[in-house]
């Protein structure tokens, strides 16, 4: 039977609880164990697909087609989880299932209620990600204690030590230890209201993280200790890092590691991390560096692009290269032109997106570093502007996608009438009806790759496994005048129906692709694009100063 690692959160939201418990991931695995990480969000929705990413962050897509929360892209960077349906359960999804039981029948007589209901339909989802397979299974709790959504939450990780045994349960408590300036001392306060009002439900916590902007002196950790009745030794300090890849060091070095071991009985034995001190020195003393330009619409929160400015900075530790981020909203090229944001840059990316707003822009900085011959690489909707712009400025066709143009005179990108719907496991219509929920292509999908093309030479692969979140594809009517003006349709899908990847061939490096790369990208398994695009950013860029 697998033992079970909860996180939770106090004080404030925000303080990187994906992050501390993808880092506990890490020090487990380090210790030979198998481990899983899930995420029991709150809100009501009963997946994250449909929320804004300008104010919840990035939609993460897993292998198996589902829109989940931001924090499965921390759990699969730091760890070898493969997550899938069963990592991510929300408020939303949990009464829906609970809804559909009654009204099939299932409670037949009973009132359903909170308690025990929707508790043990958490607990339930808490076990679907429980498989043979783990050794250890870390659930952390969205929202902070003292959020009335969280509350349930809460109750079923109370219950759930008594089903499967204290021995086999932990619970993680992460809070924060302000620095108060005209004290001039770190106030451990909120920590203990914190605790207090887990404890009012029943949770004691076994660790504390005190995340603090500086280190925890072992008379804050007493104070701490005592107040929330622990062992100074179970409170640990989880300071600022520089870079997030640090935390696991941090953690191995205020012993969290030992603490692990005792609670949940584990064997002796220290966590190898020398491939993330790798990792930390090549973040901290990078030989080189690259300018980076996003081209983007939801530039004001970099959550909305979590996953991808993480892939970049991997395809930098693959190049021993710091890579210095131009977040630029494509809208702002629309007023003042491409050249006054990407002329000193050594690489362009346009990530995806959905809607029309700032699409000239994108067209726009495509076409500056296809002229200029600045590297460039798009990503989703990154790769249809790409086709767009080609399509306009060198085939001379009226070329845009119907997403922006309903009846765009050369629709080069456009919604196919017949689609695989990758949870159905069928071919479906697209109705008119169908068009605006539910009929994206979603999850890991098979493409070839053309030997001897910049993808190739990449991966050095001939077929390759990418996850998809688009409606859109690239319009098969436009091949022949596209590529004979010049595109190279590097990846196809198996049977050759779809177009998965364009370049240019008169350019130092030029690549467009239709799913999204950086969800597979590690800092200790950089994405082989990613690489490949900081490498020849670095190059045209030595180039320059020869
Ligand atoms: N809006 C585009 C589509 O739906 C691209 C989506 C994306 O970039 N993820 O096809």
């Amino acid at each position: 039977m697998p033992k079970y690692v909860f996180v939770t959160g106090g004080v404030v939201s925000g303080l990187g609880k994906g992050i501390a418990a993808a880092a506990i991931g890490v020090l487990l695995e380090a210790k030979g164990l198998r481990v899983t990480i899930q995420k029991l969000d709150p809100y009501i929705n009963v997946d994250p697909g449909t929320l804004s990413p300008f104010e919840h962050g990035e939609v993460y897509v897993t292998d198996d087609g589902c829109e989940t929360d931001l924090d499965l892209g921390h759990y699969e960077r730091f760890t070898h989880v493969k997550t899938s349906i069963v990592n991510n359960y929300t408020t939303g999804r949990i009464y829906n299932n609970v809804i559909t039981k009654e009204r099939r029948g299932d409670y037949l007589g009973n009132t359903v209620q909170v308690v025990p209901h929707i508790t043990d339909e958490i607990k339930d989802a808490i076990k679907s990600a429980a498989t043979g397979e783990y050794d250890i299974v870390l659930v952390e709790i969205g929202g902070t204690v003292g959020d009335i959504e969280s509350l349930p939450f809460l109750e079923a990780i109370r219950r759930f030590r008594y089903d499967v045994g204290k021995e086999n349960v932990v619970y993680v408590h992460l809070t924060l230890v302000p620095f108060i300036k005209a004290a001039g001392e770190l106030k451990s306060k909120p920590t203990q209201h914190s605790v207090n009002e887990l404890r009012e439900i029943g949770i004691q916590p076994d660790i504390l993280l005190c995340r603090a902007d500086r280190q925890l002196s072992s008379d804050v950790k007493r104070k701490i200790a005592i107040h929330c009745n622990l062992d100074p030794d179970a409170v640990i300090a989880a300071m600022d890092a520089e870079t997030v890849y640090e935390v696991p060091l941090f953690f191995k070095e205020e012993g969290l590691h030992k603490l692990l071991r005792k609670k949940l009985g584990l064997t002796k034995g220290e966590p190898d991390l020398s491939v993330w001190e790798n990792v930390v020195n090549r973040i901290k003393k990078p030989a080189h560096e690259v300018s980076i330009a996003l081209v983007g619409k939801y530039v004001g929160l970099k959550d909305a692009y979590k996953s991808l400015s993480e892939a970049l900075i991997h395809g930098g530790i693959a190049n021993n290269t710091r890579v210095n981020f131009h977040w630029v909203d494509s809208e702002d090229i629309e007023s003042k032109g491409a050249e006054t944001f990407l002329s000193e840059v050594d690489g362009v990316l346009v990530p995806g997106g959905f809607g029309s707003r700032g699409i000239e822009g994108k067209i726009e900085a495509v076409r500056y570093a296809r002229e200029k011959k600045i590297p460039f690489f798009g990503i989703c909707l990154g790769m249809q502007v790409a086709v767009i712009e080609f399509g306009r400025n060198v085939c001379g066709l009226g070329a845009n996608s119907t997403e922006f143009e309903v009846n765009a005179k050369d629709p080069v990108i456009y919604l196919m009438e017949k689609w695989y719907n990758h949870r159905s496991g069928k071919i479906e219509e697209r109705t008119k009806d169908s068009q605006m929920g539910g009929t994206m292509r979603l999850g890991a999908y098979p493409c070839t790759l053309k030997e001897g093309s910049h993808a190739f030479q990449a991966y050095h692969l001939k077929e390759i496994r990418e996850r998809h979140r688009h409606r859109y594809e690239f319009n098969n009517k436009y091949r022949g005048v596209l590529t004979k003006n010049g595109i190279e349709i590097s990846g196809l899908s198996p049977d050759g129906e779809l177009v998965e990847i364009v370049e240019i061939k008169d350019h130092p490096w030029f690549l467009g692709c239709q799913f999204h790369p950086e969800f597979q990208s590690k800092p200790i398994e950089p994405h082989p694009l990613f690489t490949a695009f900081i490498a020849a950013s670095l190059k045209e860029k030595r180039e320059l100063f020869k």
